[in-house]
């Protein structure tokens, strides 16, 4: 899979390429946005990450030039975080829009949703499935092994932001930042009170183990 990566900024471009490459993914990454288009047309890319403020043209028309040729998706990468910049970007054709700065695991599991509904029938998709545990993201909905759980929004939440990803070790700092959308670390009780809470409610603690100093993960408990 190969990401193209659009972005003028040195040091922001060498973190996001580290930390794809580190994930597996083959990065390309341009300065421009003319440059951007071509790769795009030249083929073999699997995903645009596009930073919006480039040297020669705005994102945004990247972005519709891209759409006039593609069905590539793109995944708007940008500091400015008005609301009409969303749906600015979301009209002229993006699949998503991360606020930077966001970690890699959040943009990885962009990444995954967008490739998914790429791949797929063109629907989004609604159930995370991860062994006996089932969540419906639409219904907002959570079952084991058919059994209902009942629960609360942001324990919904976090579970979700998980089960993206089973296997791997969610940063607490991260958590907070998507989950609550707090930097404030006096939050981190609330999260392993939550934590705590999600493992009562899904019978079986192993579901969400602790990575002592790190973080959470959730596991397969099938
Ligand atoms: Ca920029």
């Amino acid at each position: 899979m190969s990401i193209l990566l659009v972005e003028d900024d040195r040091a922001i471009a060498d973190g996001i390429v580290d930390g794809l490459r580190e994930n597996g993914y083959s990065v390309t990454h341009v300065v421009m946005g003319s440059e951007a288009i071509l790769k795009v047309r030249n083929g073999g890319i699997t995903t645009v990450i596009l930073d919006l403020g480039l040297p020669d043209m705005d994102g945004t028309e990247v972005c519709r030039q891209i759409r006039a040729f593609s069905h590539v998706p793109i995944i708007v990468a940008s500091a400015r975080e008005t609301e009409m910049d969303r749906v600015d970007v979301l009209e002229l054709g993006a699949d998503d829009y991360l606020v930077k700065p966001f970690g890699i695991r959040e943009l990885v599991a962009r990444i995954h949703a967008v490739i998914r509904r790429a791949t797929g029938t063109g629907t989004p998709i609604t159930l995370l499935t991860v062994g006996s545990l089932v969540i419906d993201t639409k219904e907002r909905s959570v079952h084991v092994g058919g059994d209902s759980v009942v629960l609360t929004p942001k324990e919904f939440d976090l579970l979700t932001y998980l089960a993206r990803e089973p296997g791997t070790v969610f940063r607490r700092s991260d958590i907070l930042r998507d989950v609550w959308q707090t930097t404030w670390y006096g939050t981190t009780k609330t999260l392993d009170a939550h934590v705590a809470s999600i493992r009562k409610k899904l019978g079986n603690p192993a579901w969400i183990e602790s990575a002592r100093g790190v973080g959470f993960v959730l596991k397969d408990q099938s």
